[in-house]
């Protein structure tokens, strides 16, 4: 199955073809129609399988199928470094670069605190984040909100685990909203990754690839 029979939109599908993806990697052909139906998803997917794309076009197809009115961040992506937030919000601009109106803000430590709230005032649709600048831009930037969210990623979950973001990943699952999508991505599973999907998906669709 190629990308052209997932029901994608044209702009998505012209923004796929200028990365040079042509056919889906086998987590992308198993994890996108779940998305796009809205469920929770749960992959075991190492760094290299293109787990980026699979959240990633179903999070645009949702912006794009359902516009919001107001500004309003309606996803939020978690991920355990700022390099790999860097990387994921490269992915991001590419796949939507033909989708108009998508804004795209990034929470991640190293950059400037006071730039990065200028930003997020403006609410982005998506929103890139490490653990800890996250926490620090909802407690402390009054204008920024995550009260509309629609859906979470949380990936490399393992890794944001190693890193010892625990307290913090269990305080962002109580502050986004509790109906939402979400889609966590973890190399490695064990007993800590199962009590986090306990926590944070409902009945998720689980591929293991
Ligand atoms: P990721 O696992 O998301 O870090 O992606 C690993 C690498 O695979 C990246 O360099 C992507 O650009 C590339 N990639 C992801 N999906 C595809 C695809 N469908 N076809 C070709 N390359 C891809």
């Amino acid at each position: 199955k190629d990308f052209q029979s997932m029901d994608l939109s044209r702009p998505v599908l012209k923004g796929l073809s200028t990365l040079g993806y042509t056919k889906p990697t086998p987590v992308q052909s198993a994890a996108i129609p779940i998305a796009l139906m809205g469920k929770d998803v749960v992959a075991g997917a190492q760094t290299g399988s293109g787990k980026t794309a699979a959240y990633m076009i179903p999070i645009i197809e949702r912006l794009l199928y359902k516009p919001s009115k107001v500004a309003s961040t309606r996803v939020v992506i978690m991920a355990p470094t700022r390099e790999l937030a860097i990387q994921v919000a490269d992915v991001a601009k590419r796949i939507a670069q033909f989708v108009s109106g998508i804004t795209i803000g990034m929470a991640i430590g190293g950059l400037n605190l006071r730039q990065q709230e200028q930003e997020l005032k403006k609410r982005p649709d998506i929103v890139i984040a490490t653990p800890g600048r996250f926490i620090d831009h909802v407690r402390n930037s009054p204008s920024f909100s995550v009260d509309s969210v629609e859906i979470l990623v949380l990936d490399e979950a393992d890794r944001m685990l190693e890193e010892g973001f625990h307290t913090e990943i269990t305080e962002i699952l109580q502050l986004v909203p509790e109906k939402r999508q979400t889609l966590l991505f973890s190399a490695t599973m064990n007993s800590t990754i199962s009590d986090l999907i306990q926590l944070s998906l409902r009945k998720p669709v689980r591929i293991m690839i």
